[in-house]
């Protein structure tokens, strides 16, 4: 364990959360979060049914100041107390990312720190250390808006990629079901709790990839029997949420369960599995990778869910990993990245 404790001012601002927070602590964690600021930028984009990244990036431009500063006072700290800025560079709609990394680098050039390049993915990835002090290897479940992967993690820059989406992610798919059935946006909370009073066998809907070779996803097919079924039939929204759920489920039920197969292979002394992203607060998911775990012999980590959905805590706490891991920081010249995938080459 290392000996020294860092304290660093995190940023996000990738996607519709403008977010900063200040995080103490050293790898493995836990780490202490001193301010956690989310400002969700929802309302904006919720007349479109989905993020706009016009509307996202000005919003990140006029609040961004106020919303660091704010995660400044309440830590009741200055930025000449911290190790080092930590800042999304990317995966993420490019206009946001290029506010946060900008706003990022003069900061660490007024405050004479390092600046910290975070890969928003690696992110989501090292929360369960944050909260849990979760010891590699584990194998990740990221589950977001724009994500969907099965990823065994052995440190915090060595990533083994066992499955991803081939078309959707699985939270586009909750926003697109929930758009289609006249639900609010977000779609994923409002499919969930229109679930709840429907049943999950009314409608027979496809589980695309199921029991194939591999960990990959596809949602697409889902989405489209979903828009099939309510064009051609007046199903209730509460009984196509339902079925559209228990198909999910049994999606990621299947994926993982070959993930871990895939994941035991690699680490025979690794047994923890680790779900982020917002589709992590699904409560009925949550339910169904527990007995997941149960039956395989893996026990589960899912952060709460105000650091499962995006956050600059989680940023923060990457940064924090790369410090404590002996980095120095990163060039003030470094670009922000549109994509940016955590491990480039499937692993099989
Ligand atoms: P993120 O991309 O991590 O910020 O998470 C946002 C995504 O999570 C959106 O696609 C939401 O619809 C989805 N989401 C949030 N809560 C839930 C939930 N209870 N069930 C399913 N999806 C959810
Ligand atoms: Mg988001």
């Amino acid at each position: 364990m290392a000996d020294k404790s860092f304290t660093l001012l995190g940023i996000e601002t990738s996607c519709d959360e403008t977010a900063a927070s200040v995080v103490r602590g050293a790898a493995p964690g836990p780490g202490e979060i001193l301010s956690n600021i989310v400002f969700s930028q929802t309302e904006a984009h919720a007349p479109y049914g989905g993020v706009v990244p016009e509307i996202a990036s000005r919003a990140h431009l006029e609040i961004v100041d106020g919303v660091i500063e704010q995660a400044l006072s309440q830590a009741k700290v200055t930025l000449a107390d911290m190790d080092g800025i930590a800042v999304t560079a990317g995966p993420g709609l490019i206009g946001g990312v290029m506010v946060g990394l900008t706003t990022a680098k003069a900061l660490a050039l007024g405050a004479r720190k390092p600046l910290i390049a975070v890969n928003h993915l690696m992110g989501h990835a090292m929360t369960a250390r944050l909260t849990h002090g979760v010891e590699f290897p584990f194998l990740l479940l990221l589950v977001s808006g724009g994500h969907c992967q099965l990823v065994g993690v052995d440190g915090p820059e060595d990533f083994r990629l066992y499955g991803s989406t081939i078309d959707d992610a699985v939270g586009e798919a909750f926003d697109k079901t929930a758009k289609i059935l006249g639900l609010p946006y977000p779609g994923g909370p409002a499919v969930e709790e229109a679930a709840r009073r429907g049943s999950p066998r009314a409608h027979d809907l496809p589980r695309p990839l199921k029991g194939r070779a591999g960990a990959d996803f596809s949602f697409s097919g889902l989405k489209t029997a979903v828009r099939q079924l309510v064009q051609d039939h007046h199903a209730s929204a509460e009984d196509v949420s339902a079925s559209f759920q228990a198909a999910v489920i049994d999606i990621l039920r299947d994926r993982t369960r070959i993930a871990m197969q895939m994941f035991r292979r690699d680490f025979p002394q690794g047994s923890t599995l680790v779900v982020a992203g917002g589709v992590a607060a699904n409560q009925a998911i949550g339910e169904a990778l527990a007995k997941l775990c149960g039956e395989e012999d893996f026990t589960l980590r899912v952060p709460p869910p105000r650091l499962c959905t995006d956050n600059a805590a989680m940023i923060a706490w990457a940064g924090v990993e790369r410090l404590s891991a002996g980095s120095g920081g990163d060039d003030l010249a470094i670009s922000p990245r549109a994509r940016w995938p955590l491990a480039n080459v499937p692993h099989s």
